[in-house]
């Protein structure tokens, strides 16, 4: 979804707000995701030239554990606000709302990925999953 600028300027309280289920959006970010992204945005004028975007994002992605390799389902809960002067818009002056909700969902990926803070991993002999079930190498 894009907003223009000239609609949010015209618009009676300047301010433009929605709440959806969003079916594609994990899917655009990047994640495997069977499941909707509950979003909510709200875009305002705060002066006659900037926009203010927040933007929530609820709901759950799939990842892979960086140590066992299992997939996992991650809660996403992010909030942001994000400020943008008229000449960032581009020719159209349009904000592009769904983007910025793509970008910010990429983002709440975590640094190091673990299904659990104690996962056990692999058993780098054996590549057994130590989580599921302990094996008999001996480690050196
Ligand atoms: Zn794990
Ligand atoms: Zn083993």
């Amino acid at each position: 979804m894009k907003i223009k600028f000239e609609d949010l300027y015209k618009s009676k309280n300047r301010l433009f707000e929605r709440q959806y289920e969003d079916k594609i959006l994990a899917k655009k970010a990047g994640y495997d995701s069977a499941k909707n992204m509950a979003v909510y945005f709200k875009v305002r004028l705060i002066d006659d030239n900037t926009i203010e975007l927040y933007t929530e994002i609820n709901g759950e992605i799939v990842l892979n554990c960086d140590r066992c390799l299992d997939d996992f389902n991650y809660e996403v809960n992010t909030g942001s606000t994000q400020k943008f002067s008229v000449s960032e818009l581009g020719p159209e002056k349009e904000l592009d709302v769904e983007e910025e909700l793509r970008q910010s969902l990429a983002l709440s990926r975590p640094m190091k990925v673990l299904c659990k803070d104690s996962c056990r991993g692999l058993c780098p002999l054996c590549g057994k999953n130590l989580n599921e079930e302990s094996c008999g190498c001996v480690k050196q």
